[in-house]
């Protein structure tokens, strides 16, 4: 049976976390900008993570004998939409993507001598990660069955060659996960694990963005010739697609729960700006259209938290939920772009200035409708669904 109630050491919990990101987080945030490759300093960070172990708050995503919290997938729900109050929360604790996916990837799927040696160190934030599954056209993109990257059998290792982009945190990452297609398994293709400064990996650019600097950037690569063996294969040869299935939906609903937070932080911004200017002869919030944004924005972020905890209880069941992470994933995203748009409308002038961290925020939650599949693609899948369940006709 579905239950709404938190226990009471997850509330404690919870108001921890809050604490530390109110009192420790948010106040770095000033530092968000110093360097201006990686935006937050390297020693700003370092720091921030001392302190979140020192809290005993590091790592909420994973179990307690890899040094995590040892939370379920319901319990850590609430505990990292308050880490992603802040953009750098995530970072400072240890759960931020596209290391939190990479963890829970390893960690379902890695065997003894990988887990040592990657997700160990990965998840005492000793150490980067990267995923490197996009290429440019004509490559994989919003369709992974495109892939062009390729792993080929050479005496008993593999030769990779291929081009990637948006590989995020490449810039600071010590390994790569790589999808290929492999040659001796009927077309499929097979996760490896590398380390970034293998010979055959080529950082080429980190790709200029929108927003601000992002930590680690956004790159691409390329790869020339990268010699793998057998041992760096990841999960087995030819199980790359399922693999990748299995990291894009807890992924995905981890990316709802961290900009949630960011955007449940941006209604309180505008709310309470708008308790305090006035125009017309009242508070901005005396006007019904003003309220009326607000009213939408709780709404919808309300909703979105219903449809993540759902999420997080089917996976915590074992249930695969491909349509109902798809919904949420949709739905969040597309509700985070309006609450922000909404909070700057609210804020006037001073939305759209830098004297307050809104129009960077609106700025960085733009992608989130593009990256973990893209809204177009999500309705497909939901509709596909829909025309199964409902409909006569056949879908494509
Ligand atoms: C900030 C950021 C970080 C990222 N990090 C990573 C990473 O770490 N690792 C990684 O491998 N990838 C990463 N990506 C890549 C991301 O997953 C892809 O951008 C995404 O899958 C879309 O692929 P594409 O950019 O090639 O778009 P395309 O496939 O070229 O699609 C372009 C647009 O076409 C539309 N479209 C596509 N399919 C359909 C359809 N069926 N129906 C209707 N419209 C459709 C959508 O509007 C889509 O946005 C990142 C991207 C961004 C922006």
């Amino acid at each position: 049976m579905f239950d709404f109630s938190i226990a009471p050491e997850i509330q404690d919990l919870i108001q921890r976390v809050r604490r530390f990101v109110d009192e420790v987080v948010i106040p770095a945030e000033a530092h968000a900008f110093d360097d201006p490759v990686e935006g937050l300093p390297r020693t700003v960070l370092d720091d921030l993570r001392a302190q979140a172990k020192c809290a005993g708050l590091f790592a909420p995503t994973m179990p307690p004998e890899l040094g995590g919290l040892g939370l379920s997938i319901t319990e850590f729900t609430p505990i990292l939409e308050v880490v992603g109050r802040s953009l750098i929360g995530p970072m400072a604790l240890g759960c931020a993507a596209p290391d939190e996916g990479n963890m829970h990837l390893l960690h379902v799927y890695a065997n003894d001598t990988q887990r040592e040696r990657y997700l160990a160190p990965l998840v005492r934030g000793d150490i980067f990660s990267a995923f490197g599954m996009t290429e440019p056209a004509p490559g994989a993109g919003s369709d992974p069955s495109m892939l062009k990257t390729t792993a080929r059998r050479d005496g008993d290792g593999w030769v990779i060659d291929g081009h990637k982009w948006w590989t995020t945190n490449a810039g600071v990452a010590d390994f790569l996960i790589i999808m290929a297609r492999t040659d001796d398994d009927g077309g499929g293709a097979t996760l490896f694990l590398s380390p970034m400064d293998a010979p055959g990996i080529e950082v080429v650019r980190r790709v200029p963005h929108m927003g601000g600097p992002d930590f680690g950037g956004h790159c691409e690569i390329k790869l020339n010739g990268l010699r793998l063996t057998d041992d760096d294969i990841l999960g087995g040869v030819g199980r790359g697609f399922a693999l990748v299935q299995a990291r894009l939906g807890p992924a995905r609903l981890t990316h709802c729960m961290r900009w949630t937070g960011i955007a449940q932080r941006a209604l309180e911004v505008a709310t309470d700006y708008a308790s305090r200017r006035e125009a017309f002869g009242s508070a901005l919030g005396g006007h019904q259209a003003v309220q009326w944004m607000l009213a939408d924005s709780a709404v919808e972020l309300h909703a979105g938290r219903l449809m993540i905890q759902h999420c997080a209880w089917l996976l915590e069941k074992g249930e695969k939920a491909r349509q109902e992470t798809s919904m949420c994933k949709l739905h969040v995203s597309e509700t985070v772009g309006r609450v922000l748009d909404r909070a700057i409308q609210i804020c006037g002038g001073l939305g759209i200035s830098r004297d307050i961290p809104l129009s960077h925020w609106y700025e960085s939650a733009r992608a989130f409708r593009i990256y973990d599949g893209a809204s177009e693609v999500h309705r497909m899948v939901i509709a596909r669904q829909v025309l199964k369940q409902f409909g006569g006709a056949k879908a494509e």
